[in-house]
């Protein structure tokens, strides 16, 4: 393939990604965004490999490696449930980064490349060199978020003492071994202050993502989908491949705008989440004495439930993790449905950090064909809270929290939450009274308008709807 034909694959391939995000922004259009992607990447990877900077001895090796890294991709498909997505993409985003980090240091030994100007040998360096220090943080930072998102790391932070001192002494550390990796006379002696530099960066991601606390963790995950974008925009950078550092611009800045959405809805300043110790309440132990919830639960029955909704007029069903958990989205169909029939006004309520991926329950919702039309952002409806005759909380727990309004020393202090305690009644379907995901004490289930169904949510939901068709 000519080095001029490549170049038009190339910019077909960053239009049709382009045109992907486009199209994964809503999800009536995300199926199109997906193909498009699909197609991008199918074009970008042909123009790599039958592309001019890579001959025919190579190829063999190359397909080798599509048909180990298809394989695993296909089996993680068809195997990962869909609850363990966010543990996936985190995994995911932890290879680009030892990619963009093994790519560094082979780009530096290889000794094939000639210079015509020590100038531009010295910008290579610089690109090697944060290259490197990118995919680190983003390779260990997303192993350590992989072990938090499925559990075998525990959701609290962990606080060293003087911890942003550590961090300013590490970012003192890699600016001074990169001065001395700069100046190294040869690849021997430059190889000590990268390696350095390399392990800094590592402990560096583990600290980052060790401090954040459960709640704060959605801003992690999509910064470190923003790392990961930036870590393949510096492998591009190393390779001189054009269309990787478009790609990982694109990556990069979608993470980045991402994280501002989510560190908006979260109410927090994207630097504190960054500098680590949030979802910590500000260094008070969580669920402080003052903020013990006290007194009884009311449980309710499924057929009782099944009562209330027929009853009602407005009804808004807000789902979280344990919906997901429970593939219940489904039967939630079904049930609005059948109240829709009968001139209920159903609606659903989304946080935007419901679930553990950013738009887990819109992807649900739309799975089970629940209409686009009646599913609303928090903001949208936070307001009609008071005029709702039932909200139904399916499997959510620390999107619902009043905590997170009535206590300032809660770890989720400041987070804006849906407000169903103002309905009416307000019904939570869980197994259990366990905490979520930022293990914090939920005061909603105490509340004297509130009731608890208690069960798996698929289980009890088709209950209420045996019930209703009764
Ligand atoms: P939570 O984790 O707060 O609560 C989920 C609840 O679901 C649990 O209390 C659990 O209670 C219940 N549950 C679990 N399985 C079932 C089941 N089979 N049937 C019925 N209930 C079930 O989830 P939310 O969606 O309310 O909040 C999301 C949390 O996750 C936030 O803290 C957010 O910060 C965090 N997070 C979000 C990410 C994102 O991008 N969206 C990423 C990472 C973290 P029980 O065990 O008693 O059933």
């Amino acid at each position: 393939m000519s080095t001029n034909i490549a170049t038009m694959a190339y910019i077909a391939a960053i239009i049709l990604f382009i045109l992907s995000l486009g199209g994964l922004s809503n999800p009536e259009t995300s199926r199109r965004g997906n193909l498009y992607g699909i197609i991008g990447m199918a074009i970008a990877v042909l123009a790599t490999v039958f592309g001019p900077r890579v001959t025919m001895a190579g190829v063999p090796f190359i397909v080798g490696a599509l048909l180990v890294g298809g394989s695993i991709g296909l089996y993680a498909a068809k195997k990962v449930q869909m609850t363990q997505m966010p543990e996936l993409v985190a995994l995911m985003h932890s290879l680009v980064g030892l990619a963009a980090c093994l790519v560094g240091f082979a780009s530096y030994v290889d000794t094939s490349t000639v210079f015509p100007t020590e100038a531009e040998k010295s910008i290579h360096e610089v690109e090697i060199y944060i290259g490197i220090l990118i995919g680190a943080i983003t390779f260990s930072g997303s192993v350590i978020a992989f072990g938090k998102l499925n559990g075998k790391i525990g959701g609290k932070p962990m606080l060293l003492p003087a911890r942003h001192w550590l961090n300013l002494a590490g970012l003192l550390a890699v600016i001074w071994f990169g001065g001395e990796f700069l100046h190294a006379p040869d690849i021997d002696a430059g190889m000590l202050p990268l390696a350095i530099m390399t392990v800094i960066a590592l402990l560096f991601g583990i600290h980052m993502v060790m401090a954040i606390g459960g709640a704060d963790m959605p801003v992690v995950v999509s910064m470190l989908n923003s790392y990961s974008g930036w870590a393949a925009a510096a492998t591009g950078f190393m390779l001189a491949n054009d269309l990787l550092i478009v790609t990982g611009a694109l990556v990069g800045s979608s993470g980045a705008i991402l994280s501002y959405i989510m560190c908006k809805a979260m109410n927090r300043s994207f630097i504190s989440v960054i500098a680590g110790g949030f979802g910590t309440g500000g260094g008070t132990a969580p669920a402080a004495a003052g903020a013990q919830p006290a007194g009884e639960v009311v449980s309710i029955s499924s057929v009782e439930t099944a009562e209330l909704l027929r009853e009602a007029k407005n009804v808004i069903i807000v789902p979280g993790y344990g919906m997901a958990v429970a593939q219940a989205q489904h039967t939630v169909f079904e049930i609005t449905k059948l109240l829709r029939e009968k001139g209920v006004n159903v609606r659903f309520g989304i946080h935007p950090v419901a679930g553990r991926m950013p738009g887990h329950m819109n992807v649900l919702l739309a799975e089970a064909k629940v209409p686009y039309d009646i599913v609303l952002e928090m903001d949208e409806l936070n307001d009609d809270f008071p005029t709702t005759d039932v909200s139904m909380v399916i499997g959510a727990n620390d999107i619902v929290n009043p905590a997170a309004e009535d206590d300032p020393n809660s770890p989720i202090a400041g987070m804006p939450v849906l407000q169903v305690w103002k309905s009416k009644t307000s019904i939570v379907m869980k197994r259990s009274m366990a905490s979520g995901y930022a293990g914090v004490d939920n005061p909603l289930f105490y509340k004297e308008n509130n009731r608890m169904l208690f069960g798996d949510a698929k289980k009890m939901l088709d209950e209420v709807l045996v019930a209703l068709k009764a």
